[in-house]
């Protein structure tokens, strides 16, 4: 990509991950209408021994369809939905083992851009309020240093200074989003976790908040969690990608390497959804029948057998692992692993 913010070799060479991912598991319990009482009579079985790293400066992209986990590993990285099972190491300290005040720390370092900014914004507040909130929790500054903070910001973001004194409702959508990554850059983070951020948005209005992620990335050498079901999105923004299935990884790759060739069976069907999508590697085109399978009882072996036009009966026993294909690539199919 021409454009990377921080060059992929500088991200993955990095000697340490600034976030590392290690086999994280999400349940959610599933209660009869008796309530809690009789205990969970089900599990949905939202993301299954997820890893990955993040490095400092790259964007890493997870893309999936809806419900394959991915916003669950958002949620559960920033701490909101606890993990099942599985670590989140934040500069090698386990977040689940923290100290208050380094929990603390690492909530100031992490921030959230979600798909509709607008819910999360107190109507009845102006936005100068609102985005001061945040400085008072975390006890940044006095009144007037926390006002300056907030002109800033919106200036950075590409807002006016008279929007500091407007209500939620007076802005655009795309007004709104960059109000949504003023809220995260507000506190300074190192991470940004962003949760289908232009998935609500106009085509047009979509480039430009692109366009101003990686200049807020190159400018404050910020790493993006980039979460999307969009692939010419993610392909655009991302650095490396994960590929995600019914709450697992089945691929993942640096973005040109992905995208000059794709391996797994899933992969394939994703891109060749992409109308006019020109992978020369891509000879073989997929497409998938039938809906993603319920995350409530999803399916023995290899989870895609179910859709999979390769699966054989190994498949559908044997779960297979993320085989290392080529550097800063990697995919989970027994037909590469064999
Ligand atoms: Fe298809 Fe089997 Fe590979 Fe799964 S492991 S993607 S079912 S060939």
């Amino acid at each position: 990509m021409a454009e990377k913010a921080i060059g992929l070799d500088y991200a993955v060479s990095a000697a340490e991950p600034l976030l590392d991912v290690i086999s994280l598991h999400k349940q959610f319990p599933v209660y009869s209408p008796f309530g809690k009482i009789f205990g969970a009579k089900a599990f949905v079985h939202a993301v299954s021994d997820v890893s990955f790293q993040l490095y400092e400066g790259e964007t890493y992209g997870l893309v999936g369809e809806s419900g394959s986990g991915k916003s669950t590993i958002g949620r559960t990285i920033l701490g909101l939905t606890p993990a099942s099972s599985g670590q989140v190491l934040y500069k090698k300290q386990d977040l689940a083992a923290m100290r208050k005040g380094d929990l603390r720390k690492f909530r100031k370092d992490i921030q959230m851009v979600f798909q509709d900014p607008f819910s999360s914004l107190n109507p009845r507040k102006r936005i100068g309020a609102i985005l001061e909130e945040a400085l008072i929790i975390h006890n940044q500054g006095n009144q007037v240093e926390r006002q300056e903070a907030v002109f800033r910001i919106l200036q950075t973001v590409g807002l006016q200074a008279e929007h500091y004194f407007r209500f939620p409702h007076e802005f655009s959508g795309g007004q709104r989003q960059r109000l949504g990554l003023a809220r995260a850059l507000i506190m300074n983070p190192k991470i940004i976790v962003c949760d289908e951020p232009v998935s609500a948005l106009d085509v047009s209005i979509q480039s430009q908040i692109l366009n101003l992620l990686k200049q807020l990335q190159r400018d404050l050498k910020l790493t993006l969690l980039f979460i999307t079901h969009d692939i010419s999105v993610v392909r655009y923004i991302s650095d490396r990608i994960g590929i995600m299935y019914l709450g697992k990884i089945v691929e993942e790759a640096a973005t040109d390497q992905l995208f000059s060739n794709p391996v797994h069976p899933y992969t394939k069907s994703l891109f060749s959804a992409v109308p006019g999508f020109s992978g020369k590697k891509l000879k073989e085109r997929i497409i998938l029948k039938g809906e993603i399978p319920s995350p409530l009882s999803p399916p023995s072996g290899c989870v895609f057998h179910t859709r999979c036009p390769y699966a054989t009966e190994r498949c559908k026993t044997e779960v297979p692992g993320l085989t290392n294909i080529a550097s800063n690539h990697k995919a989970a199919c027994h037909l590469i692993s064999t």
